[in-house]
C-alpha cells in the first residue's frame, strides 16, 4: 500500500521517532507548524475518524493518552497544547492514515 505513514510504522521511509509500543507510533512532523509539533498514529491503517470502527474505540483512547505522556515530556503541558484530527479534504487532511496531531510550545490562536 503506498501510504507514507505505514511506510514510517514498517521503517521503510525515515522518521524521528518519539514514541512507540505494540499499537501505536509517535514521530515528529517534517514541517512543524508549531515548536512542539508530533503526529501519533495507530499502527493499523485506518483511513481516517471517519472509517472508524467500534472495535477501534479503545484505539483513539491510547492515542490521547500517549500525547498527554509527551505533552507532559515536552514540557508544554502546563501551558497547554492543542490535539487535532484533520478529516477530509475541507479539514486539510493530507494524508489518509489516521494521525493525531500534537501541537505546542506557543500561543495557539483559535481559526
Ligand atoms: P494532515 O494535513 O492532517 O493530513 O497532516 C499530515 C501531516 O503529516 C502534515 O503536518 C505533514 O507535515 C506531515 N507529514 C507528511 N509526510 C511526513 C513524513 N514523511 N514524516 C513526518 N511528517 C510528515
Ligand atoms: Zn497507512
Amino acid at each position: 500500500m503506498d501510504c507514507i505513514f505505514c511506510k514510517i510504522i514498517n521503517k521503510e521511509a525515515p522518521s524521528e521517532i518519539v514514541y512507540q509500543d505494540e499499537k501505536i507510533l509517535a514521530f515528529k512532523d517534517t514541517e512543524p507548524k508549531a515548536p512542539v509539533h508530533l503526529l501519533i498514529v495507530p499502527k493499523k491503517h485506518i483511513p481516517s475518524i471517519d472509517y472508524l470502527r467500534k472495535d477501534d474505540m479503545k484505539l483513539i483512547g491510547e492515542l490521547c493518552l500517549v500525547a498527554r505522556k509527551l505533552a507532559r515530556e515536552y514540557k508544554i503541558s502546563v501551558n497547554g497544547y492543542r490535539l487535532i484530527f484533520n478529516i477530509g479534504r475541507d479539514a486539510g487532511q493530507t494524508v489518509d492514515h489516521l494521525h493525531l496531531h500534537l501541537l505546542g510550545g506557543r500561543k495557539l490562536p483559535w481559526a
